[in-house]
């Protein structure tokens, strides 16, 4: 099912004595979710994410705009008629009831035609259980799992009517590292096995890039990028997307563009041929610098820290804030600890520039 969304705002009136004018938590969002696939919803707390997801099942009601999915307009469709299924951070599971007495439930609701018999309900239950592989778990209460059975628990919950969306808002979120990477590439088998159009919301931009087949950046209400993982990371529209994929972050100088050449503090690094002259801030993925003894950088070399296959050389620069800006270089690298100075060269593709007001990208 593709979901559209068309001009959708959602507006908070201010609270307290202080607070002035009030909050855009979503605004003016257009863009379509094409059918069957899974959208990350990212961006920092307080960005709108559960906001935006609240009008997609309905729980919130939008200020302006539009929401249909595939040719209905659901705008002012009640929660439960929409067909949804939700999947929280917290699980929200029922205490007292068994795994099986949980996924049960949302089926015992259904009224008129859709009632199902008994053995139906039983069929879809061990279906959906299977699917998400509790099903030889059903006998047991909530407190009796861990917390990643607890989640395929609502999961299969939000699964067993067969939803036209599955909306799940940063449902790895209380799970251990380890169980969180294991639980998000379940997601994301069952979410192709299913093909069941998805929007799943996280703050987490590794959890995003790694799951999502298109993913929508978002900040103070506002979408920054929508894009492929990989698309979006490799050509950030602006500094904030910049720097919100990334892991080591992208580091970042100040520098300017003089005579079509870009240069941070003395050195020219980077022909730049077409930009007019201008103080420009510089972005440089960590993957984007090259060890070379008469390299065009010369930074302060801090250490280096070895991770396995590759090491991450530390270092600092006049031009930029950071304490400690990061280059990974391949583990066969030679890095003189003993020398003061580090050179690099930089990767053009990993290099961006941004006008230093507006931020938007100019290379
Ligand atoms: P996120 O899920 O990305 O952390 P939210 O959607 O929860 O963000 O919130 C977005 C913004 O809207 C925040 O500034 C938040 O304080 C505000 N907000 C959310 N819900 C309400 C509400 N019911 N009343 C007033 N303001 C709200
Ligand atoms: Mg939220």
């Amino acid at each position: 099912m593709k979901v559209i969304l068309q001009n959708l705002t959602k507006k908070f009136p201010a609270r307290g004595r202080k607070a002035q004018g009030e909050v855009i938590a979503v605004n003016d969002f257009n863009f379509e979710i094409p059918d069957g696939k899974l959208i990350g919803l990212l961006g920092p707390s307080g960005c709108g994410k559960s906001t935006a997801l609240n009008l997609l099942c309905g729980l919130l009601k939008p200020t302006e705009g539009r929401i249909f999915f595939g040719d209905d307009d659901v705008t002012d469709l009640a929660p439960e008629k929409r067909e949804v299924g939700m999947v929280f951070q917290n699980y929200a599971l029922y205490p007292h009831l068994t795994v099986l007495q949980n996924i049960l439930f949302p089926l015992q609701n259904l009224k008129g035609s859709d009632k199902l018999s008994k053995e139906e309900m039983q069929k879809k239950a061990y279906e959906v259980a299977k699917l998400v592989q509790i099903d030889t778990l059903m006998e047991r209460k909530p407190s009796e799992l861990s917390g990643g059975q607890q989640q395929r628990v609502a999961i299969a919950r939000a699964l067993v009517k067969m939803p036209r969306i599955l909306l799940m808002d940063e449902p790895l979120s209380n799970l251990d590292a380890r169980l969180r990477l294991q639980t998000r590439e379940e997601i994301r088998r069952i979410q192709k096995e299913t093909k069941i159009t998805t929007v799943f919301v996280t703050h987490d931009q590794e959890e995003a890039m790694s799951i999502s087949d298109m993913i929508v950046l978002m900040k103070d209400g506002v979408i920054q990028q929508i894009g492929e993982p990989q698309e979006v990371y490799d050509n950030p529209h602006n500094l904030f997307v910049a720097q919100f994929l990334g892991n080591p972050p992208i580091n970042i100088f100040s520098g300017s563009v003089k005579g079509g050449k870009l240069y941070i503090g003395e050195s020219a690094v980077l022909d730049l041929k077409g930009i007019p002259d201008q103080e420009v801030t510089v972005g440089i993925r960590p993957e984007g610098f090259l060890l070379k003894e008469d390299g065009a950088l010369a930074c302060k070399l801090g250490g280096v820290e070895v991770m396995g296959r590759d090491i991450s050389v530390v270092f600092t620069h006049q031009a930029s804030d950071s304490q400690a800006i990061r280059a990974i270089v391949s583990a066969e690298s030679q890095v003189n600890l003993a020398s003061a100075q580090v050179r690099f060269d930089l990767k053009p593709g990993k290099v961006f520039v941004f006008n230093k007001k507006t931020e938007e990208r100019i290379y």
